[in-house]
């Protein structure tokens, strides 16, 4: 695909004022799927109907757990989209100019702890591969990378011991510091907030929580920079893995599916529950497929809508969605946790302008920046390896209108296995990410040239500020005790990762009666996580006799 295409989302986000709400809009047919029995166990021979709303990594993984049980449950998963897996899809690329005819646009890989997301891909014969991350921030004297220290470096070199100090400290004093934003506890220890930035998560980093800087330099498990280095801040290479070819796995995921007897029903969107109890009752919409598959959104409203009937409804969607159908029928507590997530409209560029990242990212070896000593520490054999080994695959930019918004751009031939490498950096595939529709005023993606773009798609994205930890994440169990048939999973329930969103889909799963795979109930990392998940979100313990 080398044509630029109509920009889509790839979320259905949009509200549709039709329906929003009601069972009042657009034309109507009611088709219950079969008619209640005792104890809203309505489907055939006494199993329970369920219907999990969206196919991406958490709905997917909902509607798996449950396939488990065909005796209990009757499983439908819908999607407002022609395929599955959300976020996490492939798109067709120029095999003789990229050294691939894949690549993945949305998900592209993980760390050594995904290990629900290993499980699912081992399952069906996929598997995840190793790569050293490396890292370029900035360019010329603004440049830094985890691969060999520089001038920068050099220059904050007592900020960074303070940063080094400050770490320890909120780490011994976590309780009193996990939700505090970052940028204030910087300042607590005289250090300027733009240090935030250096972690490269994006614009919201210093509003993230303390805890979550803090884990990163100082947890063996999930520090991406642990152990902080006191003289050049991140010297590791972080341990990773990139994902195999998404749309192939989900594809051979929904077969999986099928073949258990779930019902997989593609283009079709959920517009409006119209009541949960004692059934939930819902209007669906069918979506007409695009040639790729990412329905637009605020399409096919002139389709009719049938009511369907089932006993049970989990959320795999993002948080504004379920409120947005929840409409009048939405719990005051779920209106306010719903509500309190915040979002930002993002938009990727994928592309090969080499010039465009010459001009604002440091992509090659820069002799004048890097620096062989930092104090009394000899760095030589870093700087040596940087002089042949330098191929960053995740670059930052600081915006020159405003410094404290970054761009992020990954180079996608040097971080995804199948693509090559060591092709001319002309040949590479950049994806380029320009936060928060709301600053758009400081993105430079006009610059790309025109013929250059492989594609573009907005996201709509989870804001990880600080309230979200103290607003949203400590009630998501609120949400999911309730007697209305209505069970909550995917990402935005923790931190926005592939990884959480498979984990709460196997706990919504959990909580409806399915159990745990006894594989992942014998991997210490995963039977802990999914506790510490299970517990957080749904006040349940995992119990030993439910694994199988
Ligand atoms: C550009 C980008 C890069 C990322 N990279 C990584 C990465 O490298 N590693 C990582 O771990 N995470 C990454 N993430 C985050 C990761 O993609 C998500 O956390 C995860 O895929 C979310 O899965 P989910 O099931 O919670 O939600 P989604 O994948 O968003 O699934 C929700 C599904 O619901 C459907 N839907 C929405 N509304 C309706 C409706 N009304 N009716 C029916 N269906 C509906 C949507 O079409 C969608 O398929 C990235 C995210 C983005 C945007």
């Amino acid at each position: 695909m080398t044509s630029r295409q109509r920009s889509r989302s790839s979320q259905t986000t949009a509200v549709n004022p039709g329906v929003n709400g009601s069972a009042s809009g657009g034309a109507k047919s009611t088709s219950p799927s079969t008619t209640a029995g005792p104890g809203g166990t309505g489907g055939a021979g006494g199993r329970k109907r369920v219907l999990v709303v969206g196919a991406g990594a958490a709905g997917m993984s909902c509607a798996d757990g449950l396939a488990r049980h065909p005796d209990k449950f009757d499983v439908t998963i819908i999607d407002a989209m022609g395929y599955c897996g959300g976020q996490a899809f492939s798109i067709p690329i120029d095999e003789n100019r990229y050294g691939s005819k894949w690549m993945n646009q949305g998900v592209q890989g993980g760390s050594y702890i995904y290990q629900h997301t290993f499980h699912h891909f081992g399952k069906l014969g996929f598997e995840a591969k190793p790569v050293d991350l490396q890292v370029s921030f900035g360019k010329g004297d603004k440049f830094w990378t985890n691969l060999f220290p520089t001038q920068l470096v050099a220059k904050h070199s007592s900020d960074i011991k303070r940063f080094e100090t400050a770490i320890r400290w909120m780490r011994r004093l976590q309780v009193l510091f996990a939700l505090v934003p970052i940028k204030v506890s910087l300042k607590l220890w005289g250090l300027s907030e733009d240090l935030a930035l250096f972690l490269g998560t994006g614009n919201a980093t210093p509003d993230l929580p303390t805890a979550m800087m803090e884990r990163l330099y100082t947890s063996p498990t999930y520090g991406m920079w642990y152990p902080v280095d006191p003289k050049s801040l991140s010297s590791n290479l972080p341990p990773m893995v990139v994902f195999p070819e998404s749309t192939d796995f989900y594809t051979k995921w929904q077969k999986s599916l099928e073949e258990r007897n779930v019902k997989v029903r593609l283009n079709t969107e959920l517009t409006t529950v119209i009541t949960r109890k004692p059934t939930v009752r819902v209007l669906l919409r069918p979506r007409r497929e695009t040639e790729d598959k990412h329905n637009p959104n605020l399409a096919d409203q002139d389709l009719p809508e049938t009511e369907e009937e089932f006993d049970e409804i989990v959320f795999c969607v993002l948080a504004d969605t379920a409120k947005r159908v929840l409409g009048k029928q939405a719990r005051g507590t779920e209106k306010w946790v719903l509500g309190n997530t915040t979002w930002s409209d993002d938009v990727t560029v994928t592309h090969s302008d080499i010039d465009y990242i010459k001009k604002w990212y440091t992509i090659e070896f820069d002799k004048e920046q890097a620096v062989s000593k930092l104090g009394e520490r000899d760095e030589t054999a870093r700087v040596q390896k940087g002089e042949k080994e330098f191929k960053p695959m995740y670059l930052i930019k600081e915006t020159p209108k405003d410094p404290r918004k970054l761009e992020m751009c990954f180079d996608c031939s040097a971080f995804q296995y199948q693509l090559d490498k060591d092709k001319p950096l002309e040949d590479h595939v950049f994806q380029t990410i320009y936060l928060n529709k709301k600053h758009e005023d400081t993105w430079s993606k006009d610059e790309i040239k025109k013929d250059k773009i492989i594609r573009e798609d907005w996201w709509h994205q989870l804001c990880h500020t600080w309230k979200h930890y103290a607003f949203v994440v400590p009630f998501v169990w609120a949400l999911n005790r309730n007697s209305k048939n209505t069970t909550y999973a995917a990402a935005w329930t923790l931190v926005n990762a592939h990884e959480v969103a498979i984990i709460s889909g196997q706990a919504a799963a959990y909580k409806l009666g399915a159990d745990y795979p006894q594989e992942l109930y014998h991997n210490d990392f995963a039977r802990k996580s999914f506790k510490a998940y299970l517990f957080l979100m749904h006040g349940l313990t995992l119990s030993e006799q439910r694994t199988s």
